[in-house]
């Protein structure tokens, strides 16, 4: 990048906001997955209109921006694949207005996840996707990867709660989408369109979220099974039974056995081992909603059925769940933590075919997910310094994606396409979809300069 390009940006956000510092630019080469690739400049804006005149000057001197929150996506979606300048938002951090009689708030993009959540629950209400990166991961970033997490079956994603955004655009100009009102069918819905788009449409620059009450009670229960087709069955038969938990969650053999050998918990070694949690109003409504769901494990052969008498009860049922991934970080030279979801029926076959994989490829494949909106977290732990254990997780990847396909489910339920996924677009899109794609990005985006090399829409 040439001097007067650096010397363009340092007038527009300052000396202070600009850096092409070696050490900035290699923190900035990566996010939380396996991909590297560095910039050439980082820059902190901390207005939209100084997000606007960079993205004139981008358009100008045709070079690469690449919007980031946190960088902790999974799928290299903040990975600088084409170099150019990191568009950090951190800096744009404030909540502008929390508005409890219209039940929303409005944000700038760099608020951390937490700190609203935080910010809300002194107004008895939150904001529910509650992605499991929730302490540092920023609402930009949730926006632009639509971020769900465990509460996703009641509560839904990211996605159901975007009522407005403030987006620039690749040529600079400022777009106004949605509205303050609860409903609106008022032209194209732009709103939706940005959400998931994975920063290669605008940068989003100010947020108007719808935000819920939050139910002050909940209830634990943990079972385990020795057979996935019986939790399988289970996870089924809670999801049509009318009560709608607020957390149904699956830890699989691998991981449960990977725990073990890592930390004092001594977990049943089962094929499966289901979480579920419901909330309410009075003690009454969670237990009555409790009471359902243990029956169902039950009457579905579970070998263990527990329930939190407390919340030191609750947070050890929830022990193995969340221990998983640091566990395997820990353990582990290279992780990549997939993210396919399935049609909730599907979930028994999808994790016996994970774990068939893992013994033919002879890889530890442990998975963890959201068993109640059918969204799961195989976790492929290798050595990338072995060249054969790299080739093995390759071929190991392709049969996992073909399995997700024929079962009905999607290459991501939340983390996004990225880097990591685009070799398997085509099996999920067809051409007209992925020719609808390209003109959508090319419509926004004609110079190709916004997160370029993302999604697989050059391929
Ligand atoms: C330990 C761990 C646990 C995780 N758990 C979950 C989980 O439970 N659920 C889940 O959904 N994800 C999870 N993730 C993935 C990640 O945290 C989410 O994708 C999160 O939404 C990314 O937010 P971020 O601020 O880090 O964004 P970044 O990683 O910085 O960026 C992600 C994408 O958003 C774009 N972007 C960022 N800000 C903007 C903006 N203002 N305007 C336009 N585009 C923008 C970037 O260009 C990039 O394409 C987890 C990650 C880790 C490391």
């Amino acid at each position: 990048m040439d001097t007067d390009i650096k010397n363009a940006l340092k007038a527009i956000v300052g000396e202070k906001n600009f850096t092409d510092a070696l050490i900035d630019r290699v923190a900035y080469a990566k996010d939380a997955s396996e991909h590297s690739h560095r910039p050439d400049a980082a820059v902190w804006p901390v207005t939209t209109e100084q997000v606007s005149a960079i993205m004139k000057l981008a358009t100008e001197a045709h070079f690469p921006v690449v919007p980031r929150g946190a960088g902790t996506s999974l799928a290299g979606l903040a990975v600088p694949e084409k170099q150019g300048v990191i568009l950090d938002l951190g800096r744009m951090d404030k909540i502008l207005d929390i508005n409890i009689e219209d039940r929303l708030v409005v944000v700038q993009p760099g608020v951390v996840y937490a700190d609203l959540d935080r910010a809300l629950s002194s107004y008895g209400f939150f904001f529910p996707p509650d992605p499991a990166s929730g302490s540092v991961c920023t609402l930009g970033g949730n926006v632009a990867t639509n971020a769900g997490g465990i509460k996703g079956a009641k509560y839904g994603t990211t996605k159901d709660y975007v009522l407005a955004l403030e987006v620039v655009l690749p040529d600079g100009r400022i777009l106004h989408t949605g509205s303050k009102c609860m409903k609106s069918v008022s032209g194209y819905d732009l709103t939706r369109l940005f959400v998931g788009s994975e920063g290669t449409l605008g940068i989003v620059t100010e947020i108007i979220f719808k935000i819920s009450p939050k139910p002050p009670l909940n209830s634990t229960a943990m079972a385990t099974f020795e057979s996935l087709e019986d939790a399988g069955r289970a996870i089924s038969e809670i999801m049509y039974s009318g009560i709608i938990p607020s957390a149904l969650e699956v830890v699989d053999q691998q991981s449960l056995v990977v725990i073990n050998e890592n930390t004092d918990l001594g977990l049943p070694e089962v094929e499966a081992m289901l979480v579920a949690e419901t909330d309410g109003y009075t003690k009454e409504e969670t237990e009555f909603q409790m009471e359902k769901i243990t029956a169902i494990f039950e009457k579905n052969h579970a070998t263990t059925v527990k329930r939190a008498e407390s919340a030191e009860g609750a947070a050890a049922l929830w022990a193995a769940r969340k221990s998983a991934y640091g566990v395997m970080a820990r353990i582990n030279n290279n992780l990549i933590v997939e993210d396919l979801a399935v049609p909730m029926s599907k979930v028994p076959d999808m994790l016996r075919a994970i774990a068939d994989l893992a013994e033919a490829h002879q890889l530890r494949i442990p998975t963890v997910g959201h068993a109640g909106d059918g969204n799961l977290h195989p976790v492929v732990c290798f050595d990338g310094t072995d060249p054969d254990q790299v080739r093995r997780v390759e071929a190991a990847s392709e049969e996992l994606f073909e399995k997700v396909i024929e079962l009905g489910g999607t290459l991501t339920g939340e983390h996004g396409i990225g880097l990591a996924k685009i070799p398997y677009m085509k099996m999920e899109h067809d051409e007209v979809s992925m020719d609808i794609m390209r003109s959508v990005k090319h419509l926004f985006d004609p110079n190709n300069i916004l997160n370029p090399g993302k999604m697989g829409l050059e391929a």
